[in-house]
């Protein structure tokens, strides 16, 4: 079923949507929409919304969503934007519905140690007051600092943590989310336990507000894990690094970090920060890992993989437990990005293969580095095989950027054949629709359809982005 949606608001629709929000919270200035018309990521299209709304409540996310529906114009959920798929970019004629507003951290209940909060707050911000309270919110995207809870449920972000504490939705326990109707439904519970009827939290999470808007969540929070001790081990090459990693995971030890740098990652980083990581000349891979677990049980985790590298071929193994050595071998793992802007604009690719895949994967990489004339620097998330090949490129060179565009399907090929997923958790949003597609074939592609239908039958929310619904 396809919906035509109108291409500018009429004053109607904007009348309504200012009685719901109020006048400062709907802009239609076009150079100040034009900001919300896109993510982070230059491979996606996108159009300029037609309205932006900034609701501050769940009845006026209830108001705005009835008067697009009526309107027939198609709503696009917007947390901070940090996206790397497109997922958040405006379709034409739609409104932006953004929830910076709402950030309340409504409730910390340490005794059954779970938040609740609005869509709106800051990954960091929740981080931060929880610790307060001696508790521990794990999902940490490297965007951490600006990226919302509502963008994290609804794209299932993941981050470091991943390798012990898993993606968001294993940190969720119940949403309330604002339907096509302007219904509220009100899913999962706050109890540890619970199995009354379909998950329908686990529904929405990752759904790319395809199914409706999320307006609050009840999120289930941890102790506060002990200080991590850092080991850092060096490789001459990659096919050493991800046989160290397939025997960590096949000695039972379960890292509270494990991240993999290729040469491309670690020459860029030590230039950026003018520091060299304590790789070797010629290293070919740096693993990076964290245990969380304290005292003696930390110190145990640690020798265990401190030989596991060794027995790999490991020329350099350093570990530490002080805590701003540690945290500075962290920065340079998060600052791979930036790192790569000196040599051009980057496009970072999102595919999760097993683990015992991990070396094929980087060794792939660099053939269509070769193949491309590109760089292609590969980080990731080697604890759970997620794997971020980022290719650089001159935005200001059409050839350079269609070159880098063949690289990014060439990956996701890449990581398709080698047994893996399109992606780990960045989502599919407006640039992965046809391997979603190819990735879970025509029986789960109308079981999409089905459940989008049954949601929302006009197709009001987020139209095209994830599948098309022809
Ligand atoms: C430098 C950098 C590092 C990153 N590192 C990571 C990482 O380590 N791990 C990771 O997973 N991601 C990472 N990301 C990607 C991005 O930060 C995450 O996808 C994040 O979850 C998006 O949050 P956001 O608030 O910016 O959401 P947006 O980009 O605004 O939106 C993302 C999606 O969520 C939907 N949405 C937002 N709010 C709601 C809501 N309330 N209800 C319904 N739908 C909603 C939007 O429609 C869109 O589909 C990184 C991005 C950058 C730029």
């Amino acid at each position: 079923m396809t919906t035509t949606h109108t291409a500018q608001p009429d004053d109607a629709l904007v009348a309504a949507l200012r009685a719901a929000v109020g006048a400062d919270g709907v802009l239609t200035d076009t150079e100040v929409t034009a900001s919300y018309s896109r993510d982070m990521m230059p491979l996606a299209p996108s159009a300029t919304p037609v309205a932006v709304v900034l609701p501050s409540s769940t009845e006026q996310v209830r108001a705005v969503v009835r008067a697009c529906a009526a309107a027939g114009v198609p709503i696009v959920p917007r947390g901070a934007g940090s996206g790397l798929s497109g997922a958040a970019n405006a379709v034409a004629g739609c409104v932006v519905l953004v929830t910076t507003r709402m950030n309340q951290i409504i409730e910390v209940d340490a005794d059954n140690r779970l938040a609740v909060v609005e869509p709106g707050v800051v990954n960091l911000d929740l981080r931060a007051a929880v610790e307060k309270r001696g508790l521990f919110y794990p999902p940490d995207p490297s965007s951490y600092d600006w990226c919302t809870i509502g963008g994290n449920l609804s794209t299932n972000a993941g981050g470091l943590c991943c390798v012990k504490y898993g993606v968001t939705t294993d940190s969720v326990l119940g949403l309330e989310v604002v339907l096509a109707d302007g219904e509220l439904l009100r899913t999962g519970r706050r109890t540890v336990k619970g199995v009354a009827g379909y998950d329908l939290t686990k529904l929405f999470i990752g759904s790319e507000g395809t199914l409706g808007v999320i307006t609050r969540a009840t999120l289930a929070l941890r102790p506060l894990p002990q200080a991590p001790a850092t080991l850092v081990a060096a490789f001459d090459s990659t096919a050493a690094a991800g046989a160290a990693v397939a025997t960590i995971v096949r000695e039972g030890v379960v890292p509270s970090l494990m991240e993999i740098m290729d040469q491309t990652s670690i020459s860029a980083v030590e230039q950026h920060l003018n520091t060299e990581l304590g790789a070797e000349p010629g290293c070919a891979a740096l693993l990076i890992c964290q245990s969380d677990s304290g005292g003696d049980a930390g110190r145990r985790e640690l020798a265990v993989i401190e030989q596991v590298c060794r027995d790999s071929g490991a020329n350099l193994v350093h570990a530490t437990d002080d805590l701003a050595e540690g945290r500075m071998l962290l920065a340079a793992r998060r600052s791979v990005l930036t790192a790569l802007e000196v040599y051009g604009a980057w496009l970072t690719d999102d595919v999760c293969v097993p683990r015992t895949r991990i070396a094929e994967l980087i060794s792939g990489c660099e053939r269509i580095s070769r193949e491309c004339g590109l760089r292609i620097a590969v980080v990731g998330h080697a604890g759970d095989g997620n794997m971020h090949p980022t290719i650089v490129y001159d935005p200001t060179s059409e050839r350079e950027f269609a070159r880098a565009r063949t690289a990014f399907g060439d990956i996701l090929a890449l990581g398709l054949r080698l047994g893996g997923t399109i992606t780990g958790e960045h989502g599919v949003g407006k640039i992965k629709q046809e391997w979603l597609a190819r990735e879970i074939g025509p029986v789960g592609l109308r079981v999409h359809r089905g459940i989008k239908a049954a949601l929302d039958p006009d197709n009001l929310f987020n139209p095209g982005s994830m599948f098309s619904m022809s």
